[in-house]
């Protein structure tokens, strides 16, 4: 059986059982389908996007809060008074999705610009203040909180029992997971994948992280107040407790321990988290002699124990176990489709397309790059050497947007570029490659350089969720796989990227650079750490590219690879330029001779 057979089987025997189980089996279940519903959006968040969350527990309090004000305040229902009460709850989602927007949008703006453990602290000063401001607010009913919610009804029937609200709970969270996982598999998913794995690299495929993280940050809030209407309605009496930090750190564990970058592991960590506290609000007051809350302090433990031996969580091992039993997916194949992705007009063979003039970059004392002159046009391959700490990598930075100069001009196609991102010059049609390379080891090459298609698509995430974006995905993956293809990867299609060589993972990495259809490649260091015969077949493609209008940038060490392939070289020393000329004439610059051939005669001494 595949994946999805298995999951619709396991989705049947949750139905066929249903109406079988006991009432605490339901209550447990229901339970569990709630906090799963919040840590599916922790996955999202922090497993795939790489942004840890203290405080879900905050927004599922909005979510449950919003609604149980409509339905009790007496200023709604004098405001609300010709509103059928029935209509009452789905109001109160409506409010609670909006307050929660609201809030976590203020929230992210201020969060999400600070990094790595900063994000985390902030997470958890709000999900502190959060929890007071709901015990502190009168007309929310202090810390006794709200009683007396009506239930929730749909097409006139009240869901007053725990094992038909169930049903909805499920359905909704089902729901949830069929979205986020069609939302990962595509050019939108692609993009939030690529934010874990450094910044850098998303915005050079033209990728807006901060708007990225903004999203997936809200998304996961959304799904946390979802939850949170749902429990008041199950509930029908909410108080501020289920809503501490101290919940927010659960819901945490239940993304992290069940898998943090797998849906399925939200699920997985949700039962086993619930299951366990239960356990052990059972018998640890009994084994310790007194009452407290020390489950906590077993989750710290465990949580510990898992990181350390499976850093990925419990259901990449339950998959691993299971694979005897679990037929994979015919590979995604991408159909040939017709569907037209956005092409550029190169510029015609000879038109400067890139040019640096004057580019100065001062680190305090020191002065990288000099004045720098520089330019590169279509129709050829141009390449950049010189010694080592010469300023090469400083000035690749200057040029693709990464970082600014001190002073000094670059222009692209005509275009300004000076303090633009980076991901405003490949928007112009820059493609580059990085000297480490950075690909998503655990995607397939066909993930890796679909995302360099990114620009060439335009379905948002609304598209990708509900799966109206199949034809134009069907064209990116078509992209992919032709500019795969053309770099003689054709055999690797479906691999993991981590799991090639080093030297062919730099030509996934020129391949994800062509499926945006550039009008410039920027390649750093391309033959590093490939054998002769790749060196050849990389040169090759180049040539190829250059006869098809491309210009090509290249710092490379190989000077072998240079002096054969570049129609120009220019040689960098201590930040300045002291040569620029053919290959012949660069060989025989004294100045270049001075600066490194002379030093040693070996191949290694240079660039
Ligand atoms: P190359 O790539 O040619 O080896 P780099 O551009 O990496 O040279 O470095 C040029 C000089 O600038 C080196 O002396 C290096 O130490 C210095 N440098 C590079 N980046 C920084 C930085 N972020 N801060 C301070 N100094 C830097
Ligand atoms: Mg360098």
């Amino acid at each position: 059986m595949t994946h999805r057979q298995w999951t619709w089987l396991a989705i049947a025997l949750l139905a066929v059982a249903w109406p079988l189980l006991s009432p605490f089996s339901v209550t447990l279940l229901n339970y569990i389908g709630l906090y799963s519903l919040v840590a599916v959006g922790l996955v999202m968040l922090t497993g795939v996007g790489g942004i840890t969350s203290f405080g879900q527990a905050a927004f599922v309090g909005l979510g449950a809060y919003a609604s149980a004000w409509i339905c009790t305040s007496p200023w709604a229902a004098q405001a609300l008074s010709g509103v059928p009460g029935a209509l009452l709850p789905w109001l109160g989602l409506v409010l609670g999705l909006a307050v929660t927007g609201v809030i976590a949008w203020i929230l992210g703006a201020v969060t999400l610009p600070l990094s790595g453990h900063f994000l985390a602290l902030g997470t958890l000063a709000w999900g502190l203040s959060l929890y007071y401001i709901f015990g502190n607010l009168e007309g929310l009913g202090g810390f006794t909180g709200i009683a007396g919610i009506r239930p929730l009804s749909i097409a006139g029937y009240e869901l007053t029992s725990p094992r038909l609200f169930g049903i909805i709970i499920w359905a909704v969270l089902l729901l949830s997971i069929w979205a986020m996982h069609n939302l990962l598999d595509s050019r939108e998913g692609r993009a939030i994948r690529a934010l874990r794995s450094g910044r850098v690299m998303a915005e050079s495929m033209g990728v807006d992280t901060s708007r990225q993280r903004m999203k997936l940050f809200l998304l996961a809030a959304l799904l946390a107040a979802i939850s949170g209407w749902l429990y008041t309605h199950l509930q029908r009496f909410v108080n501020p407790t289920p809503f501490n930090l101290e919940i927010g750190i659960e819901y945490l564990f239940m993304a992290v321990v069940g898998g943090s970058g797998h849906l399925w592991g939200a699920v997985l960590g949700a039962t086993l988290i619930t299951l366990l506290k239960e356990q052990l609000q059972d018998w640890l007051p009994t084994l310790l002699g007194t009452s407290g809350n020390f489950e906590i302090i077993v989750f710290g433990l465990l949580m510990v124990l898992i990181l350390q031996r499976a850093s990925d969580g419990i259901w990449p091992l339950l998959t691993a176990r299971m694979q005897r039993w679990v037929r994979p997916m015919a590979p995604r194949t991408a159909r040939t489709t017709q569907a037209a992705l956005a092409r550029r007009k190169l510029p015609p063979q000879g038109q400067v397309v890139l040019s640096a003039a004057q580019v100065t970059k001062r680190f305090a004392g020191l002065v990288a790059n000099d004045a720098v002159d520089f330019d590169v046009k279509a129709g050829e391959v141009h390449a950049l050497i010189g010694p080592n700490g010469a300023g090469k990598s400083t000035f690749f930075n200057m040029i693709s947007g990464v970082d600014d100069p001190t002073s000094g001009t670059v222009t692209l196609l005509g275009q300004a570029m000076v303090g633009k991102p980076s991901r405003a010059f490949a928007a112009l049609g820059m493609g580059r490659t990085f000297q480490h390379v950075r690909l998503l080891g655990q995607r397939s090459v066909l993930e890796n350089v679909a995302l360099g298609a990114h620009l060439r698509g335009r379905r948002g995430w609304l598209s990708a969720m509900l799966q109206t974006d199949r034809h134009e995905e069907a064209a990116l993956l078509a992209e992919a796989r032709r500019q795969i293809e053309r770099c003689g990867l054709a055999d690797y299609v479906d691999t993991p990227a981590a799991s090639l060589p080093l030297g062919q993972q730099r030509v996934v990495e020129i391949a994800r650079a062509l499926a945006g259809q550039p009008s410039i490649l920027l390649l750093d260091e391309p033959a590093a750490g490939l054998r002769h015969l790749e060196k050849q077949a990389l040169a090759r493609l180049l040539s190829q590219l250059r006869s098809e209008g491309l210009a090509v940038l290249v710092v490379e060490h190989d000077m072998e690879f240079v002096m054969n392939l570049a129609d120009r070289i220019t040689v960098l020393e201590f930040g300045r330029v002291i040569a620029l000329g053919t290959p012949a004439e660069v060989q025989a610059n004294p100045r270049v001779m001075e600066a490194y051939l002379g030093v040693e005669d070996t191949e290694g001494a240079v660039a």
